[in-house]
């Protein structure tokens, strides 16, 4: 709370990603500009998970996160006209790195067996990946972290890993890791070994300082981890 007060602007993800925080939003909104940046994303955009609800998860298809860039750009603007030269140029500098960063994601994904192109994580954050660069996405906890994992969804889990020769499964760093251990742990217990095959980072980024912390950083260091594991 102290640190949205003390902005001059707040910029958050929108589509229900940030849950109840949406009323603080809508509460800080009257004192200054408080935007969601997926707010000018089209409907034919966005991943439908139920008839009125959409998947938040849209910066890990880096072309829809060069929208929201533009949706920063634009604000940043109308906020300080001033400095309109410099915001316009930094966005530029900024879309061409990430549509390199887009090229390398799916140069990378290329890599992998076709067979093997499959992301089983702990929770659905990467429909927009999968979508975007080509692999089919099974998440064990479905859409949101705050929704309870059954021992149904375990067994189902194990057995789509058996049937289909997956060899690794990933972790989240902002989500437990118990129910990825017990799918792992069943599968082990038909024979059939599944690896870990690192930590990825779906719904907050690294650590500040670090590679991580970045947007660019953290796509790189989870392309690299998922292409390293299945490959
Ligand atoms: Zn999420």
């Amino acid at each position: 709370m102290k640190t949205l007060d003390s902005a001059d602007m707040i910029f958050y993800n929108g589509l229900h990603l940030e849950g109840k925080m949406a009323d603080i939003f809508e509460m800080m909104s009257k004192d200054k500009p408080t935007i969601a940046v997926t707010e000018d994303f089209k409907e034919n955009q966005l991943r439908k998970v139920s008839a009125t609800e959409h998947d938040p998860h849209v910066w890990f298809d880096v072309k829809l996160w060069i929208v929201a860039a533009e949706a920063v750009k634009k604000e940043l603007i109308a906020k300080d006209p001033d400095n309109e030269a410099e915001y316009r140029e930094n966005y530029e500098e900024y879309v061409l790195q990430l549509e390199e960063l887009d090229k390398y994601v799916q140069e990378e994904i290329n890599k992998v067996p076709e067979d093997q192109r499959v992301l089983v994580t702990a929770h659905d954050a990467f429909g927009y990946y999968g979508q975007s660069y080509g692999l089919d996405v099974r998440g064990l906890q479905g859409i949101n972290t705050l929704s309870e994992y059954g021992s149904k969804d375990v067994t189902d889990m194990r057995n789509y890993l058996v049937e289909n020769k997956i060899k690794a499964i990933f972790i989240e760093s902002s989500v437990p890791r118990k129910a990825i251990e017990a799918v792992i742990q069943g599968a082990g217990k038909q024979g059939h070994k599944v690896e870990i095959g690192g930590e990825l980072f779906s719904d907050a980024m690294g650590e500040r300082g670090t590679e991580e912390g970045t947007y660019i950083g953290m796509v790189r260091h989870n392309t690299d981890t998922i292409v390293h594991a299945l490959k």
